[in-house]
């Protein structure tokens, strides 16, 4: 899953849509486009494969303007990266970005086929852009189509929408993958991770899962799963010092690299003392969890998995606790022995990691003392869904 970033504004928002995904960059893609809504041309689409700097050069050829757009970068999971498969995707006077995956395309593709659509795509998502079109040209408004479209998909996604005939908005949906919206001056913003926006705005609403919304310049209307309007708590994220830029280092897993002794001491600065840790830094409930502890089981993915690696080997020496450390993947799929008193921890640096958030859930169920989560975002899916958190600020 990759980058998504939207803008609904009164000015031209090529250069906001772009520097949304330059900062969003650090999570590796293949390809990147943007679609736009232009008074004078309609919906306009520009995509290719490659670096975020191909696009740019594609825009000054064929350059394209408009006050409301969407852009993202694609991590290819179905289809090559090129140019065809790239996002948005199209259907008539449809554009769709997308996260995630569509489980059952290929059902929908077929049923699509047979109703008469044409694919140019070999992706999952360009279903969802075929939907949308059959769906407003139903009659149905953008919010009623985009929930009717989703009520028929299996997967995972967040999704972004234009549409040509409803000029002014954006319409989005999210279901186990983030999307946040920014609130501006006379703007509102999308995109998958808030660092994507946070030159723009401080305030932040999360979408919640399977929440839709309807933005444009001057409003941000969120619906519920009953369809019900919704009022958001707006957080304000205050922009840390992020150093987005590969700074030199030839890829960002090297510039990463270099940067752990920064990273450790920012994560441990004011939580240490001088020979103690300073309970109070790791928040109330956090520190209450860890000394009723009796046992723990970390639950992650890939690299974090590799970190609860080692972090059993110090809570078993320096705390003496039995530690069990699992992959999210199989956690969630088999029955739990669980130990009485055990600390249940899922780690996790977007805090939005598909399975892991899925094994949390189920965690939820299992007789644990206490769920916490170790992320490095903050407000994060994970973080706001666990009982304590332990931010990294890494
Ligand atoms: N499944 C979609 C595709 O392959 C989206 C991938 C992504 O999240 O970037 O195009």
């Amino acid at each position: 899953m990759c980058g998504i970033v939207g803008a609904a504004a009164h000015t031209d928002v090529v250069a906001t849509l772009l520097e949304g995904l330059k900062r969003l960059e650090y999570r590796g893609y293949d390809s990147a486009g943007l679609a736009l809504i232009d008074a004078q041309q309609g919906l306009e689409c520009r995509r290719q494969e490659g670096k975020l700097q191909g696009l740019r050069e594609k825009l000054k050829t064929h350059p394209i303007s408009g006050c409301i757009g969407i852009g993202h970068t694609r991590w290819a999971t179905h289809g090559q990266p090129v140019v065809a498969n790239a996002h948005p995707q199209m259907a008539g006077d449809v554009a769709v970005v997308h996260n995630g995956i569509i489980e059952n395309h290929d059902l929908l593709r077929d049923r699509l086929r047979q109703e008469g659509c044409t694919f140019s795509s070999e992706t999952d998502t360009e279903t969802v852009a075929h939907l949308m079109l059959q769906a407003l040209d139903q009659g149905l408004q953008p919010l009623e189509a985009l929930r009717s479209v989703t009520g028929q998909l299996e997967g995972a996604y967040a999704l972004a929408v234009l549409c040509a005939r409803f000029p002014g908005t954006i319409i989005i949906a999210r279901h186990h993958s983030p999307l946040v919206i920014g609130i501006g001056e006379d703007a509102h913003y999308l995109a998958s991770d808030p660092l994507a926006l946070q030159h723009l705005t401080g305030n932040f609403i999360h979408l919640e899962e399977d929440e839709l919304a309807e933005i444009g310049p001057e409003h941000c209307h969120i619906q519920g799963v009953s369809q019900a309007g919704l009022q958001r708590r707006t957080v304000r994220l205050a922009e840390e010092e992020h150093h987005i830029g590969k700074e030199g280092y030839r890829h960002y897993m090297l510039k990463e690299i270099h940067e752990q002794p920064l990273s450790v001491s920012r994560c441990l600065a004011s939580r240490l003392k001088a020979t103690t840790v300073a309970a109070k830094a790791l928040g109330q409930g956090v520190s209450q969890a860890l000394s009723k502890a009796g046992a723990v089981e970390i639950v992650a993915c890939g690299s974090s998995y590799h970190a609860g690696l080692v972090a059993k080997h110090w809570i078993e020496e320096l705390a003496g606790l039995p530690c069990r450390v699992e992959v999210a993947s199989e956690y969630r799929y088999r029955r739990q022995i669980i130990q009485p008193g055990s600390l249940f921890i899922s780690l996790s640096q977007s805090g939005e990691t598909a399975d892991t958030l899925a094994a949390l859930h189920k965690a939820r169920e299992g007789a644990y003392d206490a769920w916490m989560t170790i992320v490095n975002v903050s407000h994060s899916t994970l973080m706001r869904e666990s009982e304590q958190a332990l931010l990294l600020h890494a």
